[in-house]
């Protein structure tokens, strides 16, 4: 049998770090990744055939569990039509219809392949639509790896931020402004000295990318405010909370505690591929007019709205606007939190833990982080620890304490009671 060690080396021959994406080599964490042989419902199995209660869901789509027998059926009979034909098909226009019908904030939505090419092109819009060039972006949120959104702020206020991967030319980021999340007064000033430059605002409205920080209900009201007042676009990420924390969104979470609150566009990837290559960006129809070919902005894909990546990310769709499913996806999520946060008391170790549908985090401290900072400054070695561990007893959480954890309808209350019983264990050892 191969071992997870063995691909490891023979990976890092031919791909830099052995991995595809930077947090699948668990630098963060240490240790040798696991490859995965196959998944199914709520599990994966590794090379030494290991099986993990999965909490990690390809990053986010995987909301209905590996291989759903609908899902799987839709995927199978749209690839056996043709893979791509570079012309429309009826199922994109399913697919853009049932987002817009769960999405009252978005009239018209584009279909891309990657949360980094809708973020982007999100931006391109908002810039083509006001004319201006600056953008507000907050430390903490990621928006994929495009060149303007790859930044962190200097020290101080409203300084234009700076390239934080190389190969990002400063000029290419100098329009980016970089503030700290949930920190009223940086906006406030920001609009005040430049609000009418401003393009848009962009924010991860539960930022998933540092864990799992809410955005609070004063900030995006102002923020909603500010933008409304001063010309500028509101921009919500929902690549990670799209049809995840609620069917409607993180923006119809914000909407029942702001009356009349929408963004004025969203950005969508992830469950809508239900874990196939597709993302979407949209907003009002008249802003939406602003894109190539009826208008001035380019944008384009030779892939964008794949006939079998939109199958899947339709029934995907249909399933997961059943009634209760989100009810009961909470309850669930909920319960790994309540079980976590259980565990950590009875071993005396300060935890705490939130979550939103079927999305969660949990820190080693002792209140809710609110930005950035105070996320990277929760106790990094329980958490390693704590992850090796789990891992250990066959559960599978994202290994890196930045990261937000995944529930799928296919977790059941044994698996549930299964992942609590090893974090009593290991939380044990956590002192
Ligand atoms: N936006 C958010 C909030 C994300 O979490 C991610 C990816 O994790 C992206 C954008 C980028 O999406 P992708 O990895 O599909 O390019």
């Amino acid at each position: 049998m191969t071992s997870n060690q063995s691909l490891f080396e023979r990976a890092q021959r031919v791909i830099p770090g052995g991995v595809n994406s930077p947090v699948r080599a668990f630098r963060a964490v240490g240790g040798t990744p696991r490859f995965i042989a196959r998944a199914q419902g709520p599990y994966m199995w590794d090379a030494e055939g290991t099986r993990y209660i999965d909490y990690i869901g390809s990053w986010g789509p995987m909301i209905l569990g590996h291989g759903h027998p609908a899902v799987l059926d839709a995927v199978q009979k749209a690839a056996l039509d043709g893979f791509s034909f570079g012309a429309p098909t009826e199922r994109e226009v399913e697919l853009a219809e049932e987002i817009i019908r769960h999405v009252p904030s978005v009239e018209q939505v584009r279909l891309v392949s990657s949360g980094t090419e809708a973020g982007m092109s999100a931006i391109r819009l908002a810039r083509g639509a006001t004319g201006r060039s600056k953008i507000v972006k907050f430390e903490g949120c990621y928006h994929g790896h495009a060149d303007a959104l790859l930044v962190k702020a200097g020290s101080g206020l409203a300084t234009f931020g700076f390239p934080t991967s190389a190969g990002v030319p400063p000029e290419v980021v100098q329009h980016t402004l970089v503030l700290e999340y949930n920190n009223l007064e940086q906006i406030e000033e920001v609009f005040k000295t430049q609000g009418d430059e401003i393009a848009c605002v962009m924010i991860e409205p539960i930022a998933g990318n540092m864990n799992f920080v809410r955005a609070q209900v004063p900030f995006v009201k102002r923020i909603a405010e500010l933008c409304q007042q001063h010309g500028a676009l509101f921009v919500f990420d929902e690549v990670m909370t799209g049809f995840r924390v609620a069917l409607g969104g993180a923006q119809s979470v914000y909407a029942k505690l702001i009356p009349g609150f929408q963004p004025d566009i969203s950005v969508f990837g992830k469950v809508i591929g239900g874990g196939m290559p597709l993302a979407a960006f949209g907003t009002s129809r008249k802003i939406m007019q602003q894109l190539a070919p009826l208008g001035p902005v380019y944008q384009a894909g030779t892939l964008s709205g794949n006939p079998v990546a939109t199958a899947c990310g339709l029934a995907t769709l249909k399933l997961i606007s059943q009634p209760g499913f989100y009810d009961t996806l909470g309850a669930k999520t909920q319960a790994v939190v309540d079980g976590l946060t259980a565990a950590a008391r009875a071993a005396g170790v300060p935890f705490v833990g939130d979550s939103q549908g079927g999305m969660f985090g949990f820190f080693f401290t002792d209140s809710l982080p609110q930005n950035y900072g105070v996320v990277m400054a929760t106790d990094k070695d329980r958490f390693n620890r704590f992850f090796h561990g789990m891992l250990e007893r066959g559960v599978y959480l994202a290994p890196a304490l930045y990261e937000a954890g995944f529930v799928s309808a296919a977790h059941t209350d044994a698996d549930i009671a299964a992942t609590i019983a090893a974090a009593h264990d290991v939380m044990a050892t956590l002192h």
